[in-house]
């Protein structure tokens, strides 16, 4: 929208522009650039008008170890929740009455 100029850091209207916004669209809210005042949505990485990063990269290592943690989650999640299937199996097919000798 061209009728949107950048508010100028430091102004009353940058500082009001600069409080966070609450309501349900919050996630989606733009939040003005510290350099430059344009809004800049908070999922950008940079600020389209003066390029300022606006969140620094996620280091790699990080990323791996993140990963590394979910796949040891999942490594030992799993057998547990197979374990729980059959258990839940077992008892259900004993309250069904499948271990009962036939009469
Ligand atoms: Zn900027």
């Amino acid at each position: 929208m061209s009728s949107v100029g950048p508010v100028p850091a430091g102004t009353e209207a940058w500082f009001e522009a600069s409080k966070p916004w609450r309501g349900p669209m919050a996630s989606n809210a733009l939040v003005p650039c510290p350099d430059c005042g344009q809004l800049v949505s908070r999922l950008a990485e940079a600020c389209p008008s003066c390029a300022r990063p606006l969140r620094a990269p996620a280091p790699r290592e990080g990323l791996f170890l993140r990963t590394m943690n979910q796949a040891v989650a999942a490594t030992f999640w799993i057998p547990i929740f197979f374990l729980l299937v059959l258990l839940g199996t077992g008892v259900v097919a004993y309250l069904l009455g499948y271990f009962n000798p036939p009469r």
